[in-house]
């Protein structure tokens, strides 16, 4: 028998149930490749790529754009394999044995398996029934359990939930532990925390290029903060853990993201126009997202959900978890998927 570290049996796997779709709705993605000018000039640049030597330049380069797009030192950046590796990394060096972190529930279910991998003491904070974040209780949930970590998700997955950044403000104000904000979805909101980062050196702000620039295949995220904080959290890293094909990917993209403002308008308008007629639809709750995706609820969930998996449409449905039951969550996609999977949850509800 195998003598695995204590808690790992107990952990959860992630699984988000991929199958083999029509229309894929089911992780947040963006449902169009690269745009034709920049798979032609990520091309172009793989083939001139030194496979032979371990990553560098590429990973300097991007973080040098980086810095200079956010108006921040070099170092005030650490390049990740997707902000998933971020908040790994951020869990493990302020987490750890009898120290707790708190962080939102429902929200993005690698943050209790984070916090248990570090051996950290999970403390879930009970977002509003409309899924909004009262940040006074908080502040307090923070301070009266003497956290080490306080982390929310801003715009909220899997809610859609905008967090006004006055709220952010607040927290930051009056919150001494180190603070990460996860802005995986920011790209498709209104506001973001980096426009008060520069106040507060225990704040993390956390991002990532797989959702708004269409390149989860290649696993690129960021972190901005304080370098005193970078310096720390570089500490844990392995070698060259960015590889040089997918920093080099993410550097176009960068260099070239106007070519994705007008994607991510075209999400937006979806988003609303998605709004529009799911509130139409009798017993159908919908929440308003500030994301790339909408979160419904209907007594039927999970008959809904399997009537969509049937017939080609993948959402994700959360069955009976804490606080999200009969929900299901859908990626915005592009107007013709939408236009499906609006039409299938209308024919379900008329026929049942
Ligand atoms: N944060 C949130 C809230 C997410 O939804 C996700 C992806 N599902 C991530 C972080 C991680 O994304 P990635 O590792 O692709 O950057």
């Amino acid at each position: 028998m195998l003598k695995y570290r204590a808690g790992l049996k107990n952990l959860p796997t992630y699984d988000v149930g991929e199958a083999d779709w029509k229309i894929k709705l089911n992780a947040n993605e963006f449902n169009m490749n690269l745009p034709a000018v920049v798979e032609d000039r990520v091309m172009g640049r793989l083939s001139r790529l030194a496979f032979n030597r371990y990553p560098g330049i590429e990973v300097e380069s991007l973080k040098e754009q980086l810095a200079a797009a956010y108006n921040v030192q070099m170092d005030n950046i650490l390049i990740a394999n997707g902000s998933s590796e971020i908040l790994e990394k951020v869990f493990f060096c302020l987490g750890g044995r009898n120290r707790k972190i708190v962080y939102p529930q429902p929200s993005f279910s690698m943050y209790k398996i984070y916090a248990d991998l570090s051996g950290s003491i999970s403390v879930p904070f009970d977002l509003n029934d409309d899924y909004t974040l009262d940040a006074e209780k908080f502040v307090d949930t923070v301070n009266i359990n003497k956290a080490h970590l306080a982390v929310i998700c801003a715009p909220n997955n899997p809610t859609g939930t905008a967090v006004p950044l006055r709220d952010i403000e607040y927290i930051a104000q009056n919150i001494n532990c180190a603070f990460i904000v996860d802005e995986a979805y920011v790209e498709f909101a209104d506001e973001s925390a980096m426009q008060i980062l520069s106040k507060y050196p225990h704040m993390i702000v956390a991002r990532t290029f797989s959702k708004a620039y269409g390149l989860a295949a290649a696993r690129v995220g960021y972190a901005i903060a304080d370098s005193k904080v970078t310096t720390m959290l570089g500490k844990v890293f392995m070698p060259y853990h960015v590889n040089s094909l997918s920093a080099a990917v993410a550097d176009i993209v960068y260099q070239m993201r106007h070519e994705y403002e007008s994607r991510i308008s075209m999400i937006k308008a979806e988003r609303q126009r998605v709004n529009d007629e799911l509130v139409k639809i009798a017993g159908v709750k919908v929440y308003p997202s500030k994301t790339n995706f909408i979160l419904i609820k209907y007594d039927r969930a999970q008959q809904l959900n399997e009537y969509l998996y049937n017939i080609g449409i993948g959402v994700r449905s959360f069955g009976n978890a804490p606080r999200l039951d009969n929900c299901i969550r859908i990626t915005i996609g592009l107007r013709e998927e939408n236009d499906a999977w609006i039409k299938a949850v209308r024919d379900f509800i008329v026929n049942n």
